[in-house]
Formats: structure tokens, C-alpha cells, sequence
């Protein structure tokens, strides 16, 4: 299918192929520019889905545990309001007030103590096992108040166990409102960390619970040195309890690893959990990709760049080969003038313009004048060197810019006047005359005055229809004029049509 000019002629310049080169690649850049972008939201996107999802359920299960073992230390308290319950015997006892949940995988003990901090029951074995806790923070913190609720402990080192606990309580009151003293339950840690390890996080991942005041109760990954240890001063813990539950990325005070944290509160409870991605990590796969794609692209554009330069640069020299050979075509090797051709193009308009301005047109055709004896008495390099004098001659005898001197054949040459009458183009020929009769070739013995030139002159009469053809005939006839009556002269030809035939004009 052959493509439309405009777009065909587009496709040829120089300039366009340039601009392929620089505006492909730019458009290129952009699009892999936007799909890196795109990925490295979906990447984001997926890495936010992914901790949301698991913070929901590792939330769900902490807080359904707790909230068993809560229901388990409540039913102690109000069991312990039973009448009658101080009849029983301890075994008895026991069997009341602790149900089986005192004996889930997790749980480390369960103890009633009395105001003292002395255990006085024991979920794990009658009489109960000795020891004092008074001095615990949640044993205080009872006794400090009476509306405290479920407490959860920092954490602990069992003195029944020796194993790491955190110990959750809640207060008994006496009949009268006053402290009766504490049920507690102590949650071996262990619980945490088998919750956390099951999950993967990549490699500088972590998830984190803390008590609402800053201190850490577990991390995954476990290092015992961060057990315990309170940040409630550091800026993202700042945001936890301050937001309740959200993401942001922030750097963590315990690494500097900067990370993407997605918490929330457990239920109710005073517990802060968080799920935080390393944005090294989430960005890992993307980055991946991204350094293959920007090769990949930087390549090709490197390529089309390189590609559309070369062949710019290839079409800009065709195309100036074409101008010279254009130029060329046009033009008379010997003499350097323009030749035939060009003088029939431009020959062409100029009677085009004459006849719509209303302006004259004057042809002199200039023949030399037995020009055959220089090539027969000095060679024809010498005869190769008068013409060339005569083509500057004529040269310049002109003066205007759009007079056209050209040689039209072997030692004939025309002079194309535009807006130039008769009397014009006459004094134009007194000028060649004398100029071709100025020059001489002195190293080829020929003296001054001795080469001659006879010229025909016809002005355009406007005749319709009569073309450059019919007004070079004319002035050729005028030239053969010139010719036969004696040449090195001018004759003009007659206004087409007249039957007088040419009229003569001096030399
Ligand atoms: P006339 O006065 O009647 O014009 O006689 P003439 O000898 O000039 O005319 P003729 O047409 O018989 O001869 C023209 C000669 O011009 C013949 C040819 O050898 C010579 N000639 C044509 N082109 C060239 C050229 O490029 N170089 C040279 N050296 N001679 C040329
Ligand atoms: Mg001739
Ligand atoms: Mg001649």
C-alpha cells in the first residue's frame, strides 16, 4: 500500500528520524517509568494486605486465649463468693473453682492469693504449693485498686516453673469491698513465640507486642535481650497508642531498620501489637525487576537513539547527494554555468511571469563565431578555454538577479532577461560584444578582438499560446540572420506573425 506524499516525504527527512530518536526513547522512559511505578504500588499493596491480615489474625487468636483464661480467673472470683465454699474440702475446692482450662498447653499456674500474697489455692495441686507474691506489680496494683480488672503483668520469671510468664489477675474483694486478694494465671511466653514463628516475614521483618506501657512482651524474631525492655518513649510507639490501630512506615529505634508497621490494639486488652515489614524487604522482588526492565529499556532506547542518529545522518547525506547531483544536472561542467535543462525550467516561469505582470521578456541567443577553426588551428583544450572566457563574458555583461546566462549547446549560449524590452536586451548585446571583444587567450596566440560572438535577439510579443519554444525559434532565426550577414552582430527578430522577417540591428 503506498503511503500518502506528506507522510512519505516526513519519512525522508533527516529531521524526522532525529526526533523519532529523541521522542521514542523519551516515550518509552515514561511508559516503563509509570509500569515501575505500578508495580511498586502492587508490591506495597500486597506487603500492606499481607500484615494487615496478619495482624487481624494473630490479634483474634491472642485475644480469644486471654479472654478465656480472663473468663477462667472470673469465674474463680465469683465462685469464691459462694456460700458454704469455706465447708469444702480443699480437694473439693479445687474442683469448684478452677475449670479445665487451667490446664491448657500454655498455662503455666493458676493461684488464689490471700491479702498477704500468700497462695492459698492452687489450680496444679492440693494443699497448694507455698510461696509469697506480694511484692508483684500486679499484687500491688491490686491492692492500690479496687477497679482494676483484668491485669496483664510484665513479663516474668515463674518461681513455681522458673520459665518466662506474663501473669494475668484480678482482684478479690472481701464481702465488705476491701482487699481479699488476687487469682492469677500465668501465660508461659512460649505461647507467643510458637504463634509468631510461624510466620515468615522476610529478612529484617518482625512482629512485636507490647503492654500499653512501652514494654516489650515478645518479638519475633526472639532475642531474649528484647524481652522486657520499654519503649514507650520511641516515636513509633508514640503512634501506636496514639492511633489505636493504622500503618505508616517509620524507623525502628531498637535497629534503624526502616519499616512498614501495621498495628493495632488486642481487643480490649492493654496489649499494642504490631506486624512491621523491612521496606528493603517489601521492595526486594520490585527492585528485582525494576534494575532487569531499566537494562532492558535503557538498551533499546540506546539502540533506537543510536539507530535513528545513524540513519538520520545517513538520509541527510543521501540528501545532499541528491542536491549536488540536482545542482549537477543542472549545470554545464565546462564552463560552470547552468546548462540546457536549468534554462528551459527557469525559461519556463520566467514567461509565465512575464505574461501575468505584464512585463517584457528578452532572449539573446550567442553563438561564436567560427568557433570550429580555434579547435582546428589551437586544439580543442584551447578551444575548451575560449568558451570558457566567453561564458565569464557574458556573465559579465548581466547584472540584474534573476538574468539567466546558460550554455545550451557546444558554443552556443543564451541570456534570459526578465522585465527587459528590446532596447534593454540591444544594449545588453552591445555589452557582450564588447566585453568578447576585450578578451585574449595571449599564450595561445589569440589577440584581442579576434574572438567574435553573433547573437540573436526576440522579445516576448505576448502572442497567446506562444511558448519559450516559439521565442527561442525566433531568436534563432534572428541568430541565423545574424550569421549570414556577417556575423559579430546582433539582429532582432521581427514580432512574430510579420512577413518582413527580422529586422537588423548594428553590432
Ligand atoms: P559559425 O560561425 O557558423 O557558428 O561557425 P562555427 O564553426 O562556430 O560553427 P559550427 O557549428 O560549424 O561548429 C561548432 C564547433 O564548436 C564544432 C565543435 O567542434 C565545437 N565545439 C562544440 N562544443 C565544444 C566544446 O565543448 N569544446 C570545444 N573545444 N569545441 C566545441
Ligand atoms: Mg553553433
Ligand atoms: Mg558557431
Amino acid at each position: 500500500m503506498a503511503l500518502p506524499r506528506p507522510l512519505a516525504r516526513r519519512l525522508r527527512s533527516a529531521r524526522t528520524w532525529i526526533a523519532l530518536g529523541v521522542l521514542a526513547p523519551i516515550g518509552m522512559l515514561v511508559v516503563s517509568g509509570l509500569m515501575l511505578l505500578d508495580l511498586r504500588r502492587d508490591a506495597w499493596d500486597k506487603a500492606e494486605q499481607t500484615s494487615k491480615n496478619l495482624l487481624q489474625v494473630i490479634e483474634r487468636d491472642i485475644a480469644r486465649n486471654v479472654e478465656i483464661i480472663d473468663l477462667s480467673l472470673q469465674a474463680v472470683v465469683d465462685n469464691l463468693r459462694v456460700p458454704g465454699l469455706d465447708t469444702l474440702s480443699p480437694a473439693m475446692r479445687q474442683l469448684v473453682l478452677f475449670d479445665r482450662a487451667g490446664t491448657a498447653r500454655d498455662l503455666g499456674v493458676m493461684l488464689v492469693l490471700d491479702e498477704h500474697g500468700d497462695s492459698v489455692l492452687d489450680a496444679g495441686a492440693v494443699p497448694a504449693r507455698k510461696l509469697n507474691n506480694a511484692d508483684r506489680d500486679y499484687f500491688q496494683a491490686h491492692r492500690a485498686d479496687s477497679n482494676l480488672g483484668l491485669h496483664i503483668s510484665k513479663p516474668l520469671f515463674s518461681r513455681l516453673t522458673g520459665s518466662r510468664i506474663v501473669v494475668l489477675s484480678r482482684r478479690i474483694d472481701k464481702a465488705d469491698g476491701s482487699f481479699g486478694g488476687v487469682v492469677l494465671a500465668s501465660l508461659k511466653l512460649d505461647y507467643f513465640s510458637r504463634l509468631f514463628d510461624q510466620i515468615g516475614l522476610g529478612r529484617d521483618g518482625a512482629i512485636n507486642l507490647y503492654l500499653r506501657d512501652g514494654t516489650r512482651l515478645m518479638r519475633q524474631p526472639y532475642e531474649e535481650a528484647d524481652i522486657g525492655v520499654n519503649i514507650a518513649g520511641a516515636a513509633t510507639f508514640r503512634r501506636f497508642v496514639a492511633e489505636r490501630s493504622g500503618s505508616f512506615v517509620g524507623t525502628s529505634v531498637r535497629d534503624e531498620v526502616e519499616r512498614h508497621y501495621t498495628f493495632s490494639r488486642v481487643g480490649d486488652l492493654p496489649l499494642v501489637l504490631n506486624v512491621a515489614l523491612a521496606t528493603a524487604d517489601i521492595e526486594a522482588g520490585w527492585r528485582a525487576k525494576a534494575v532487569v526492565i531499566s537494562a532492558i529499556v535503557l538498551v533499546l532506547c540506546g539502540l533506537t537513539v543510536f539507530l535513528s542518529l545513524l540513519y538520520g545522518r545517513d538520509l541527510r547525506r543521501r540528501s545532499a547527494l541528491q542536491a549536488e547531483l540536482a545542482r549537477m544536472s543542472r549545470t554545464d561542467a565546462l564552463t560552470g554555468l547552468p546548462n540546457r535543462r536549468r534554462f528551459d525550467e527557469v525559461s519556463e516561469r520566467a514567461l509565465k511571469s512575464a505574461r501575468r505582470t505584464g512585463k517584457p521578456l528578452s532572449l539573446l541567443l550567442v553563438d561564436a563565431d567560427h568557433f570550429k577553426r580555434y579547435n582546428d588551428r589551437h586544439g580543442h583544450a584551447v578551444g575548451d578555454e575560449v568558451l570558457k572566457c566567453i561564458a565569464r563574458c557574458l556573465s559579465a555583461s548581466v547584472g540584474r538577479p534573476d538574468d539567466l546566462v546558460a550554455r545550451v549547446g557546444g558554443e552556443e549560449f543564451v541570456l534570459l532577461l526578465p522585465d527587459t524590452d528590446e532596447e534593454g536586451a540591444l544594449r545588453i548585446a552591445r555589452k557582450v560584444h564588447d566585453t568578447v571583444a576585450s578578451f585574449g587567450l595571449p599564450t595561445a596566440g589569440i589577440g584581442a578582438g579576434t574572438v567574435t560572438v553573433s547573437i540573436g535577439l526576440a522579445n516576448d510579443d505576448g502572442s497567446a499560446g506562444a511558448g519559450t519554444d516559439v521565442l527561442y525559434r525566433r531568436a534563432d532565426a534572428a541568430l541565423y540572420e545574424a550569421k549570414a550577414t556577417g556575423r559579430n552582430r546582433t539582429c532582432r527578430a521581427p514580432a512574430s506573425g510579420s512577413r518582413r522577417g527580422r529586422d537588423k540591428a548594428a553590432a
